[in-house]
């Protein structure tokens, strides 16, 4: 009778040794890289598992408002637009209202062709104060909207020759009874005349360019104005709107924005960004 080799026998030898090392190997893959004997507590376990989470760097969440951001975005609005002021020609802080009220659905250039003869023929604010809206009529037809800004004009005059002793307010509020006047009329009033921050001028490039640059959710320019205010220092809220102003008519134009020229460009998610080297996102729009 012949004996059983020992290899069909039990498995011991190598044979039990490489067996009992898959075991471990499939055991120890479940629990982690502890060499066999040196099992972690739970508590090891968790510390390890903290120490590494907070070892390994994660990509930070995108903030359109992240303070650097904004900086970065001011710094190079300094560097394409160091000294921009307000393109309406004026020599008063009355003539800066009238011909910021005929800006309206305007442009710059249309008001600055009507503004000259205006002011020659009615030199004062008296004079505007002494017509009837239809005798302005014709002087303002071509900025479009004139019976509206007509009335606004003859109406602001007669309101700052009876209230305010023929003198343009200087403030927000006494600014806001005037007929035809908002926030953005007394903004560019106070800032560009008087040089007081009051607020941030929202008109249409304001508007436009805020939103591409995610720097507003908002469709309101008051609640524009309002976010605005929030993020960018007080001492920029003047230049910024002449810089976003000058940058809308530049490159940030409202259909076709020249993004490839544009030194923004790479802090710019706008959706309807015509180049692009960055990520768009669809709620970035104008
Ligand atoms: S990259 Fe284009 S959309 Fe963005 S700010 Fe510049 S011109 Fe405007």
């Amino acid at each position: 009778m012949r004996t059983p080799s020992p290899a069909k026998t039990a498995p011991k030898g190598p044979t039990a040794n490489a067996a009992e090392r898959r075991k471990t190997a499939v055991h120890g893959a479940s629990r982690g890289s502890s060499p066999p004997g040196e099992e972690r507590a739970p508590k090891d376990r968790k510390k390890l598992a903290a120490v590494s989470k907070a070892a390994t760097p994660r990509a930070k969440a995108y903030d359109p408002l992240a303070p650097d951001r904004i900086a970065e975005i001011l710094k190079r609005l300094d560097q394409l637009y160091p000294d921009v002021t307000c393109a309406l020609t004026h020599t008063s802080a009355w003539e800066l209202l009238v011909a910021t009220i005929l800006s309206a659905q305007s442009t710059d250039v249309n008001v600055n062709r009507v503004t000259p003869e205006l002011f020659r023929k009615y030199p004062t604010i008296e004079a505007f104060a002494a017509l009837t809206p239809e005798q302005l009529e014709p002087d303002v037809r071509s900025t479009g909207f004139f019976r509206n800004k007509s009335k606004s004009v003859v109406g602001a005059a007669k309101k700052i020759v009876a209230d305010f002793g023929g003198q343009v307010p200087r403030n927000m509020q006494d600014l806001l009874t005037l007929p035809g006047v908002a926030r953005k009329t007394a903004n560019v009033v106070l800032g560009s005349w008087f040089k007081i921050a009051e607020g941030v001028v929202v008109d249409t490039h304001v508007h436009r360019i805020s939103r591409r640059l995610e720097l507003t959710t908002q469709d309101d320019p008051q609640k524009i104005e309002q976010d605005l205010m929030r993020i960018i220092p007080r001492e920029k809220w003047i230049l910024f709107s002449h810089q976003i102003i000058w940058h809308g008519r530049r490159l940030c134009i409202a259909r076709k924005p020249k993004c490839v020229d544009c030194s923004l460009e790479n802090l710019c998610h706008a959706a309807d960004k015509t180049w692009s080297t960055v990520a768009m996102h669809k709620n970035a729009k104008a």
